[in-house]
Parts: structure tokens; sequence; C-alpha cells
């Protein structure tokens, strides 16, 4: 009997993403059983900080690393440093904000929801933010515009498939905010894989949910130049004091990130593109379902599958499939962002052969 049928509660299969409310990910054994490790022992935190410091730093290819809570954990406190630096008298203070710059510019389509607004998570921090362009288009012209008539203390991006084909140049757009002397973050949470990538924008922070694609406990990693890291982690005697990383969040990631260093990426895709072509094949000999393979618009390297429903030949619309696979047992949760238009999508990353085929299974029951 598995843990959710002794515990009676729900079985699920993700094949949604590295969804909060799904639990995010699988650890591997190695994962888990460095964290068993953890729990039962006795570190010098600062000591585990350190060395986690150091190998997230090589992974990324960065000056420095720290690990906080989560990525909105990460984002507060990472605001936090950009308007206290390594003041205690303005760590204590905050979130009140007086005497500090505390503008924090973003893009328009970057005020993304992971659960609540981005907005709140600068919020929380004391800062204030201001908003860049229109839902459609922001350029270079209207960051600076809102740069120079803010008292700003940093500019925030976001790389992430919520933000959309946005053609923002980020590394224009982090050279525009060292023009005026402030600090740029990126929020790259579900983006590990790029996470060299978004450091080679020039970026002085950029923000990492360990629990996504690295399949770590949940932890957040703040990844960049050491001056602003090192005002990172001197917010755990302020605000970030409820956003510390615990020492089974920090073996944890430490245990993934050296799995991630000697994953053979190749290999890796290979696998994840087998999944793929058999989904798609058995998927399209449905009737009424046309399979296609999605590419990730954020450049990960790896792709979903975008299944169309012709409800005029299943009888059953792409919402219902979804509320019915969601309702059923197991529980099979995809992506419903386009349902609406008659398409659902199915991210297989952390999906078994065994667990698509029940969602075959089911996806045929349903649409005959
Ligand atoms: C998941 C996500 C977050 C939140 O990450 P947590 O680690 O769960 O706090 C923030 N921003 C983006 C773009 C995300 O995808």
């Amino acid at each position: 009997m598995s843990f959710q049928e002794s515990q009676n509660l729900t079985t699920v299969i993700n094949a949604r993403g590295t969804f909060t409310p799904l639990g995010v990910s699988r650890s591997s054994r190695v994962v888990c059983e460095a964290v068993t490790e953890a729990l039962s022992n006795y570190f010098i935190i600062h000591e585990l900080q350190d060395i986690a410091s150091k190998k997230i730093s090589k992974l990324a290819n960065s000056e420095s690393a720290a690990v906080t809570h989560c990525t909105a954990s990460g984002i507060t406190v990472s605001i936090a440093a950009a308007m206290t630096g390594m003041s205690q008298e303005r760590i204590e203070s905050l979130p009140n904000t007086e005497g500090m710059a505390d503008c924090v510019i973003i893009p328009s389509s970057h005020c993304v929801n992971y659960g609540h607004s981005i907005l709140q998570a600068i919020r929380i921090s004391g800062a204030l933010p201001v908003i860049a362009g229109n839902k459609n288009s922001c350029s270079l012209e209207d960051i600076e515009q809102q740069i120079v008539r803010s008292n700003t203390c940093c500019l925030l991006l976001v790389s992430s498939k919520l933000v959309g084909c946005e053609d923002l140049d980020f590394s224009a757009a982090v050279k525009l905010a060292h023009k005026y002397g402030i600090p740029a973050i990126i929020d790259g949470a579900a983006q590990d894989f790029r996470i060299k990538e978004l450091i080679q924008t020039e970026a002085d922070l950029v923000l990492i949910s360990a629990q996504k694609y690295l399949a770590a406990p949940t932890a957040g990693l703040v990844v960049g130049k050491k001056q602003l890291v090192d005002a990172v982690k001197a917010q755990e005697k302020g605000i970030g004091r409820g956003m510390k990383a615990t020492k089974e969040a920090l073996i944890g990631v430490l245990a993934a990130v050296q799995e991630r260093e000697s994953l053979n990426l190749e290999e890796w895709k290979k696998s994840q593109q087998i999944k793929i072509d058999y989904f798609v094949e058995n998927s399209s000999s449905l009737n009424g379902i046309c399979a296609s393979e999605e590419v990730d618009i954020t450049g990960l390297p790896f792709s979903r599958v975008n299944l169309k429903i012709d409800s005029s030949i299943t009888r059953v619309n792409a919402k219902e499939i979804a509320d019915k696979l969601s309702s059923g047992k197991p529980a099979i949760w995809v992506i419903e962002q386009k349902s609406g238009i008659g398409e659902l999508g199915f991210e297989l990353v952390q999906t078994t052969k065994l667990e698509l085929d029940i969602i075959l299974k089911r996806l045929a029951e349903l649409t005959t």
C-alpha cells in the first residue's frame, strides 16, 4: 500500500509540470537519503551555507550564491538587499524604508502570478513596485523612463513561460540598470537548466527554485555578485528570518547540485524525447485528438505535448476532460492554460512510462 493510500490521500499523476500545489517535483533516492541524514544531525549552519555557496557558484559560473527558503522569499530578500546593502540599521528597520531608495522597476508583462502576485513579494520587503510599459510591450525606453522618474533601488525581470513571448533583451536591460548604478535581479525560478545563461546577462542576482527541475527539497538559490549576495545573507538578521533555508534544504540542495553536475544532458534529453514521441504517437491515434510536440518557449531543454481536442468528435471539451482527469483515481493533472481554445498540455519530465500508459488509457476512456 502506498503512503497516499494508507493515509487516505489522493494519488496524483503530475503531467502539469513543477506545480507547487502538487508538491512540485520528485527527488532522487540520493537526495532523499542526504535529507534523512541531515534531519538526525547537528551542523554549523553557516558552514553548510558556505559549501552550498561554493557548489552553486560553480554550477552557475557566478561569483557567489546563497540559499533561502524558496524563490518567493528570495525575491523579497534580494530587493531588501538592494535597499539596505550591509547597513545593519537599515536591515533592522525594514519594511520601513524611510531614507532608502525603494522603488523596484518591473516590466508590465513580468508581473506574473505564481500562486500570488510577484508584486506582493516585492511589497513584503517594504519596497514599491513601479510598472514599466504595458501588457503587450515594454521597451528599454519604458524602463529607463521609470528608473529616472522613481527613487529606484533595482530592476526586476522574470524569465518564465508565464511571461509569454516577450522580446525584451535581458542583457540590454541589465546594462541599462547598471548605467544608472542600480542592480538587476532576474527571477528565473524554473530556469535552473539555464542558470549559466541567465548569469551571463551580467544580472547582479538570479533566483532559482531548487525544488523545481533540480528536484531538491524546497529552497531558493540566490546566485550572483558577491556584494549583493552578502547583503541577501545579512537579511537573516532582519526580515529574512522567516525565510531562511533549513538544514535539510541545504543538504538536499548540495546533493541535487552534485547530481546535476554529473548529469549527462544529451542522454537525459534523449530519454525525455522517447517519452514525448511515445505520448504523441499514442494520443494521436485517439478519435478527435490531434497531438503535437511543443518546445519550451524560454529555451529549457525539453518539450511538452499539446493535445488539440475536437469536441464535435470527442463529445467532451478540453476543460471537461481536464476536470475528469483531475477528479479521477489516480488524479491526473495537466496544463489547462489553453483549455479555453480546446487544448491541453502535458509536461512529462517527471512522469514514468507506467504513468504515461495510465494517462493514455484514461484519455481513451474519456474520448470514446
Ligand atoms: C515557481 C515560481 C516562483 C516561486 O517559486 P517558489 O520557490 O515556489 O517560491 C516565482 N517566480 C516564478 C516565475 C516561478 O515560476
